[in-house]
């Protein structure tokens, strides 16, 4: 494919605005795209106007299946009037295509859409599979990830590359996160007797005490030499509606970044005993809820995938982790482990950011390393 047309494409694709929504669009982009060489894929709905893209190609007798992944939804543009280029243009300045999903990450999935078409074209021979699975939703759930995954889409895979941007690093393990409310209830009453009523803002004081003592519990007993500790916030907290009544409703947010050596299980279970045993006070009533639930990831450093990436550069790239989390959280409770790295053009800092940008080279560069890393990898 021409370099013209490699970079057209992925202006078209920065057009098509899929603020978590309207994946369905990209995803037909993708399918005729992939349809014009001769790549039959499927549209796995998630809902109306929302589809995941899996497309597989395979050659050869062994049972490799290298998955690439990317996902298709954009986060908001913010302010527009401060974006320097209309967000969705897509406006090529330089070595720079500006655009909301430039960096995050429509460059890194273009870039594996065409690797796959290319070696296509090229007849190319390999063993195994190639699998895309194109996802919705990424950037408020990893719905698709989550989708696909419990439809059985990522049971077969051996390897997985994810391409979100890191800029010639590899990112082998990240943190995972839990979003929980608990909703305390309590008996309203005048608040010059008390004694009519139950404190909910009182109750929920006292959650808060407990899950302050054992969350820093936890931060102290549990290191983990790549990630860290875990971390634990409430930051959210909300009730009473009146000054002089005592009151009968109270609520809270917390974020929790999790690591394997003390799971997103065990977090789950610590939160809830602290739950119950406070309701076993008689005028207790607090109500857990766990809002959202990403697993943390730490993928093996020196995995089959991983050295393949690093066959294909001059100098071994740096290894390295984050604390937030990708479509790997879901793709990763697949029946069988499979190596995971997550390695895509585009600069880590400049997901979500006004003036997000891609540099051509980088993108360019990508295909021809994705290119080369199936081909190796498939060997
Ligand atoms: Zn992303």
């Amino acid at each position: 494919m021409e370099r013209k047309e490699k970079i057209a494409i992925l202006q078209d694709v920065i057009r098509i605005k899929s603020v978590n929504d309207n994946e369905a669009e990209v995803a037909q982009y993708f399918a005729d795209l992939l349809k014009k060489y001769g790549i039959e894929s499927e549209r796995v709905q998630y809902k109306e106007g929302r589809d995941n893209l899996v497309a597989t190609v395979k050659k050869g007798k062994s049972e490799k299946v290298l998955g690439l992944t990317g996902h298709m939804d954009v986060v908001d543009a913010g302010d527009e009037a401060r974006w320097t280029y209309p967000p969705y243009d897509a406006v090529i300045e330089g070595n720079k295509l500006y655009g909301r999903g430039s960096t995050d990450m429509k460059s890194g999935l273009t870039a594996m859409i065409i690797a796959m078409i290319e070696l296509e074209e090229e007849k190319s021979e390999f063993d195994g599979a190639v699998k895309l699975l194109a996802t919705v939703g990424e950037e408020v759930g990893e719905l698709g990830a989550q989708q696909l995954t419990k439809a059985g889409y990522a049971d077969d895979l051996t390897g997985l590359l994810i391409g979100e941007p890191t800029n010639y690093n590899l990112l082998y393990a990240h943190m995972g996160s839990i979003n929980y409310s608990v909703i305390s209830y309590g008996k309203e009453a005048h608040s010059s007797m008390p004694e009519e009523g139950f404190n909910a803002i009182n109750h929920l004081n006292q959650f808060i005490t407990k899950v302050n003592q054992k969350m820093t519990e936890v931060a102290n007993s549990y290191v983990n030499k790549e990630l860290g500790r875990t971390i634990h916030n409430v930051t959210v907290i909300k009730g009473g509606n009146q000054v002089n009544s005592i009151p009968n409703y109270a609520e809270l947010q917390g974020n929790i970044r999790s690591i394997p050596d003390f799971d997103n299980e065990k977090i789950k279970e610590l939160l809830s005993d602290i739950v119950d045993e406070l309701n076993e006070e008689s005028e207790y009533k607090l109500e857990l809820t766990i809002d959202y639930n990403k697993i943390p990831v730490q993928a093996e450093k020196n995995s089959t995938l991983i050295q393949t990436i690093q066959k294909q550069f001059d100098a071994p790239l740096p290894l390295i982790t984050a604390a937030g989390t990708t479509d790997a959280a879901e793709f990763t409770k697949a029946k069988n482990t499979f190596d995971v790295v997550v390695f895509g053009p585009g600069v880590p800092t400049l997901p979500h950011k006004v003036d997000e940008y891609v540099e051509i080279d980088n993108y360019m560069d990508m295909i021809d390393k994705y290119k080369a890393i199936i081909k190796s990898y498939l060997a």
